[in-house]
């Protein structure tokens, strides 16, 4: 039903941009589409989140994560990711669309591939795998359906979607990636680092050389139970004649001691490259055996087109049929959606192995027991991982064949640059019957750990149990709870903002994940909201007092602004709260800010008689001043206010008006014009500023002036001086 949900979508345009030609492939989590982008015309996959994981958080998580992990990383060997939106019901990534088809098809296709053709495919791999590793990323699900062969032979890792960023420890007990290629420390809920990506890097190599994976099992617990039980046999093992040198590689690579592993993918590249141009043609070359092809391929190899390359170069394998699903038993499928209140935790994830069991050949198990059982091995004396060496007493002191010599060069100077063990390591030389009793020992351990293994996994601590829901419970109900369910259970204390102190915010792992019952289970419990003191606002500039407010993960409140005689404008006053408040996390910080000083309106006291201007300029806050010049004034009255500088606008309190006195109006002696003709009286008079008027007797029948009034006196400038005239 799902299926049809998600194939409605062939044909259909995703958020306006992508028109979904067909389906791809179909994953745990998701559908793979080919699409082709309407905007910038190009072919790309579509990959979309299964429909009714849409509203489950951590898938939306798992998709967003690969967008970002893919976007710190651009490298040949690494699928980009192009986009990344939501589209209603339509969670999606676009990807560059890798025309072709993926390694796990070369495998389901050949089965066992020449050395030659296996170290050529995983080298881009690694490669990729090492830029994502000095990105700070690991992968977590190196596998062989993740990695993209386009036909033109280029070869790109993908599916981030459980990559993590290397410092982000992975919470204990849940089980992330794929069953079949999981480093021992994830089984056992450590954290992991690039060298988890290793072993799985490994894992695949083997399954390339032998067409076969290491571990086999009913259910998908056995296999883990071997990554952590037991040690990968050499491939050489299913595949006689296989180079020492590539055993060695695939027990390096899978080593359970992570320390033991090459230490990223760079540093593998770097060994795998040497290896190959060490091997010769015909260790490179070398068929594996018939039974080992695949069994739909085995009479048809050539036919699929898929050549040894040359050294040094890629393999470019022809098209192989792109399979509608990926072979069984490597999904990378969910068991349990896990979600819950504020824990980030990744998804739980965990492959079902549902192919035919294929047991190793019983003479590799002493073998792997015999790596274990002598840790101490000399570390310069002669040594082999090839089974055959065992028992091969009495030949340590042997000279060296050319080849031995080889190997132990390239053991030292790996020991001398990396101080890391190699996987090395021979069952000390014995005799025959002491050989005998250890055999018997080994059978003895083995059934009594099968036995073990079965109650273990059955009944005992190691059958699983569904974390019960406990958050907003308190801690007695919780841990009743959890007893209920089989669980033993600790406490930690947390901060919550929104749960009480004292309740339960949620478990690690989280409720309805499926875990082990001899995991514990950690219970977080609330100590209510996590205060922190406000920082001190007042006197910083509005900008800097925001910035110090983000810093401190605190909100900007009310904005209040206010005229400040000091403060220049933009300076805080004040903040409320006040500063060193102890307060959660976002509480908003209201500020009262300056405006700068208080503008004031100029008085205008022109006119005004000096005394009242004063008064009036120093009430309005400013500062009179009279200016050491007074003027004469026809008009303004002496000691009155003639000019204001300014006279108009505003100034700040303080600021200064400079006031010009008034020395009344300038005096003018009136000359003497009696006697005179009364027009050049008048025009005499007018010149000096008079104002001249004129009383005829008589009708003025001379002209002449006869009187004046005033005369021979200093009088106001502008003054009436009247003549008679007759
Ligand atoms: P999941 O997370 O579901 O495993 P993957 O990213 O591994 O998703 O994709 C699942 C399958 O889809 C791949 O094994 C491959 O067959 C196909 N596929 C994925 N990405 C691309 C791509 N960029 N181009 C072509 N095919 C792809
Ligand atoms: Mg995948």
């Amino acid at each position: 039903m799902q299926e049809k949900v998600s194939d409605s979508l062939v044909g259909s345009l995703v958020d306006n941009r992508y028109r979904v030609n067909s389906k791809l492939a179909r994953g745990g989590m998701s559908t793979v589409y080919l699409a082709t982008d309407q905007r910038l015309d190009r072919d790309v996959a579509l990959k979309v989140l299964h429909p009714h994981l849409v509203n489950d958080g951590n898938f939306l998580d798992r998709l967003a994560r690969e967008a970002r992990s893919a976007a710190k990383l651009s490298h040949p060997h690494v699928v980009g990711v192009l986009d990344q939106g939501h589209d209603g019901r339509t969670a999606y990534l676009v990807m560059e669309y890798i025309k072709g088809h993926t390694l796990r098809d070369v495998i389901n296709e050949r089965g066992a591939l020449s050395p030659r053709l296996a170290l050529a495919l995983i080298d881009p791999v690694v490669e990729g795998l090492g830029a994502a590793h000095d990105a700070g990323l690991i992968h977590r699900d190196v596998k062989p359906e993740n990695v993209l062969i386009a036909e033109n032979g280029r070869i790109k890792i993908g599916d981030f979607g459980l990559a993590r960023a290397v410092t982000t420890t992975t919470t204990t007990g849940t089980l992330i990636g794929t069953v079949a290629y999981l480093s021992p420390e994830l089984v056992l809920g450590k954290p992991a680092d690039a060298r988890s990506d290793i072993y799985s890097t490994g894992i695949m190599l083997y399954e390339m050389l032998t067409g076969q994976q290491p571990f086999d099992g009913e259910v998908p617990i056995q296999v883990a139970y071997q990554h952590v039980n037991s040690t990968v046999a050499p491939p050489s093992g299913l595949v006689p004649g296989l180079a020492e040198e590539v055993d060695e590689l695939v027990q390096w690579c899978t080593a359970n001691d992570p320390d033991k592993r090459p230490v990223d993918g760079n540093a593998l590249l770097s060994e795998l490259r040497h290896i190959r141009t060490n091997l010769s043609d015909a260790e490179l070359d070398l068929q594996p055996p018939a039974a080992l092809h695949a069994a739909t391929a085995a009479g048809a190899a050539g036919a699929t087109g898929l050549h040894p390359a040359r050294p040094g170069i890629a393999a470019p394998p022809a098209p192989v049929r792109l399979p509608s699903a990926a072979a069984p038993g490597s999904h990378t499928e969910v068991l349990s959606p896990v979600e819950g209140p504020g824990v980030q935790r990744p998804t739980e994830v965990i492959s079902h192995t549902s192919n035919p069991t294929t047991m190793f050949p019983a003479r590799q198990l002493p073998a792997k027991f015999g790596f274990d059982a002598d840790a101490d091995a000399d570390e310069t004396g002669s040594r082999s991982a090839a089974p055959a060496a065992y028992g091969d007493g009495g030949q340590s002191q042997r000279p060296l064949s050319k080849r031995e010599q080889r190997k132990q060069d390239r053991v030292d100077e790996r020991a001398r640059s990396r101080a890391a063990a190699t996987p090395l390591r021979t069952l000390r030389e014995g005799n025959a019957r002491r050989r005998g009793v250890l055999w018997i020992v080994i059978l003895v351990i083995a059934a009594l750990l099968a036995t073990g293994a079965g109650w273990f996994f059955g009944m005992g601590p190691g059958s699983p149990g569904t974390v019960p829901a406990v958050a907003n419970r308190t801690v007695a109900e919780a841990q009743q709870l959890l007893q209920g369910a089989g669980f033993q259970s600790s406490t930690q204390d947390v901060f919550d903002d929104d749960i009480r102190a004292g309740l339960v915010v949620g478990s690690d792992p989280e409720a309805g994940t499926e875990i082990r019952k001899y995991q514990q289970v950690s219970l977080f419990v609330s100590k209510g909201p996590q205060l922190f003191p406000l920082p001190q606002l007042p006197g910083k500039s509005l900008d800097a007092a925001k910035e110090a407010l983000s810093g401190a993960e605190m909100a900007l409140g009310k904005v209040t602004e206010k005229f400040d005689e000091e403060a220049p404008a933009g300076t805080v006053l004040a903040q409320s709260p006040a500063a060193g408040t102890q307060v959660r996390h976002g509480t908003p910080v209201s500020l009262t800010v300056s405006k700068g000083p208080q503008p004031i309106p100029v008085p205008d006291v022109r006119g005004e008689e000096q005394g009242a201007a004063f008064r009036a300029i120093e009430a309005a806050g400013l500062v009179a001043v009279v200016a050491d010049e007074t003027v004469n004034d026809r008009k303004v009255p002496k000691g009155a206010v003639v000019k204001q500088e300014p006279a108009s606008g505003t100034l700040t309190r303080g600021a200064t008006v400079t006031l010009t006195i008034s020395a009344g109006p300038k005096l003018v002696k009136v000359p003497n014009y009696i006697g005179e003709q009364v027009a050049d009286a008048r025009e005499a008079l007018e010149k000096r500023g008079f104002e001249v008027r004129v009383n005829n007797i008589l009708g003025g029948f001379f002209g002449t002036v006869r009187d004046q009034d005033p005369v021979d006196v200093e009088v106001p400038e502008g003054s009436v001086v009247t003549l008679t005239v007759v």
